[in-house]
């Protein structure tokens, strides 16, 4: 492991002041960060410790009626939220779901989003495009756990389970850095490696998620998070489903664990989702639909399947009410 200087920060100003400074980074709990300096794919002159900054913690109403979730709160305190639970149980049921309860005990959410993937290659410093190599050893190897769709050309899928929920809540995330503080829609907020290789998320050198704002619109009505893995617990998402249907009506159902970023299905799918009492052939129909630019790689494509199921079964049940 290189050695880093370490920095705790109590005011946001002299956190951004540090952090403004090349070699640089934020740390949260450290579970990710930590790691990947001892596998040589981060080295940092120094990390700044941000969970001591106001601005970062807690959970608290806005006047604007959206829900501020600190981005240095911990996963295992937003499972645990009452009102987060009450009014946005998709988030609460993603965090609770993450790894182990050392993980989620010790995880900020912020550092949850900007965890780096688990493709095995890139992990092992195999020599790979996001490692700055020239192919991606993973599209004709062990590519079990990768992306079918939005690949290409590297296959990572984004690791997280609360970027999934943001997105189908359409959550907005705020930061702040260099430029001056900046609102970002969760769904702009993950990259594709066509636009970027060398991070999986639009976050600028020197920026902090400051939080996330959960909208009132997104409050309550039918939300269920459904995480397939390959071990009962505290594993990754092999496929993953954000299914709501707001009280509004409308309904989100966004894929985890299929593309480099939380995958939105088609709205045309969504829409005819919330027409309700669908029967069984247009259940199936719609599921297909979903899934209709899904190219899986040669060791992947039961992940087409998965999906399919989970969409199946949301699609009938949110149909269903
Ligand atoms: C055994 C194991 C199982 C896991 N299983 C899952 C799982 O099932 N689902 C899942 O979603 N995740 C899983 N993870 C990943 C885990 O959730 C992440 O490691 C964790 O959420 C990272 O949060 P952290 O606060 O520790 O981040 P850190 O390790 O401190 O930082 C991670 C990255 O975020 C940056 N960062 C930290 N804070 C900020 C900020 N405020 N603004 C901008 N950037 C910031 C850091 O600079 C770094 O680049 C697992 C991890 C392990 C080790």
């Amino acid at each position: 492991m290189s050695p880093f200087t370490y920095h705790s920060e109590v005011a946001l100003t002299s956190a951004l002041a540090r952090l403004a400074v090349p070699g640089q980074m934020p740390i949260g709990g450290g579970t990710d960060l930590l790691v990947t300096i001892e596998e040589g794919l981060a080295a940092p002159d120094g990390v700044v410790d941000v969970r001591a900054l106001g601005e970062l913690t807690g959970v608290g109403d806005m006047p604007d009626g959206t829900l501020r979730v600190g981005g240095a709160c911990r996963l295992a305190d937003i499972a645990d939220d009452e009102t987060v639970r009450a009014r946005y149980p998709l988030l609460a049921s993603a965090c609770e779901q993450v790894g182990t309860p050392a993980i989620r005990a010790m995880a900020t959410l912020a550092g949850n989003l900007q965890q780096r993937p688990r493709c095995w290659y890139f992990r092992r410093g195999v020599s790979c495009l996001k490692s700055g190599g020239t192919t991606c050893p993973a599209r004709d190897g062990e590519n079990q756990y990768l992306a079918i769709l939005e690949g290409g050309p590297c296959w990572i899928v984004h690791p997280s389970d609360p970027a999934v929920a943001l997105v189908a809540l359409e959550a907005e995330i705020d930061v702040d850095g260099p430029s001056g503080p900046r609102t970002i829609a969760a769904g702009d907020f993950f990259v594709l490696p066509t636009e970027r290789l060398d991070r999986e998320t639009v976050l600028r050198d020197g920026e902090l998620i400051v939080a996330v704002r959960l909208p009132a619109v997104a409050a309550g009505g039918m939300q269920r998070y459904t995480k397939l893995m390959q071990r009962e617990a505290w594993d990754f998402a092999l496929v993953s489903l954000a299914a709501t249907r707001r009280t509004d009506g409308e309904v989100r159902l966004v894929l985890g664990g299929v593309s480099p970023r939380p995958y939105r299905v088609y709205t045309s799918v969504e829409e005819e989702t919330m027409s309700g009492g669908l029967d069984e052939e247009t259940i199936i129909g719609l599921a297909e639909r979903a899934l209709l630019d899904a190219v899986p790689l040669a060791k992947n494509g039961y992940k087409v399947e998965l999906a399919a199921t989970l969409l199946r079964d949301a699609i009938r049940e949110i149909a269903a009410e």
